[in-house]
């Protein structure tokens, strides 16, 4: 049994927070800011037991050298083999069992290249933490990768349970549902999650975690194959759509413009 905790950071980062049930202490996911983490652990009265990073970001990585120097440098710091991150000391790659160190909990570690071409995203239990790949009605910038990349990593994040649970590290939702109900405007559960997420919002609280079955139904990301969504893309770019890939790409690039 997982609890999981988001810790706001900056203006619109979520450090994740990941306890096990029977297990004293917590792990934390991207923690791109020290203090918020060890507030949280000093109030809850916890150890840190380990570090996720899912990507080479400073907000997601600012964290890490001075968690170390305040809960140990043995504290286990999981990150992408892929990208050169200081304080990284378990770098990994895809693989479906990694066993995280003090919890005995088994992850699966997905390689989800597109924001950063080593991005991973962890799959422990029912949980996802996926970083900057998948958010909330919308997906990370194509910092370094290609939006066939992109979509390759998004479509393998949505084959993954409909139950799971969405830990993306940004409150973008709201910003991600203008754009989202621009370009799939008769999608009804779109409507619904948009005025949801707009009363959280208003009570200052997180729309997330989000679920991978929310995701495939109003993410027009997780949509870009669908007939409503290549027709939106077909009268805005004005030529015909006619493959998975240049529909994600128009729809990414319509996205940064937006
Ligand atoms: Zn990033």
């Amino acid at each position: 049994m997982l609890t999981v905790t988001p810790l706001p950071a900056f203006d619109d980062n979520y450090i994740w927070a990941l306890q096990v049930a029977h297990i004293h202490g917590a792990y934390v996911v991207d923690p791109g800011d020290a203090n918020v983490v060890i507030d949280f652990l000093d109030q809850a009265q916890m150890p840190l037991l380990g570090v996720l990073i899912t990507h080479h970001h400073h907000d997601h990585t600012g964290g890490i050298a001075q968690l170390l120097s305040h809960y140990g440098s043995n504290t286990p710091v999981y990150g992408p083999l892929k990208e050169n991150i200081a304080g990284v000391n378990q770098p990994v790659s895809a693989t479906k069992n990694l066993q995280l160190h003090n919890i005995e909990l088994n992850a699966e570690v997905i390689e989800v290249p597109g924001h950063t071409l080593g991005h991973i995203a962890y799959l422990i239990e029912d949980v996802l933490f996926c970083g900057d790949t998948l958010f909330s009605a919308g997906c990370g910038r194509l910092f370094e990768g290609s939006p066939e990349q992109m979509l390759a990593s998004l479509t393998q994040l949505s084959n993954i349970v409909d139950s799971t649970k969405v830990c993306c590290t940004h409150e973008y939702t709201l910003a991600n549902l203008a754009f989202a109900n621009a370009v799939d405007p008769s999608n009804k559960q779109l409507r619904q999650y948009t005025e949801q997420a707009q009363q959280l919002r208003a009570a200052n609280t997180p729309t997330l975690p989000s679920s991978i079955a929310l995701e495939k139904a109003i993410n027009p990301f997780l949509r870009s194959h669908t007939e409503e969504i290549r027709n939106s893309l077909a009268d805005k770019f004005q030529q015909p759509i006619i493959d998975n890939v240049k529909s994600f790409a128009l729809l990414r690039q319509w996205k940064d413009n937006f």
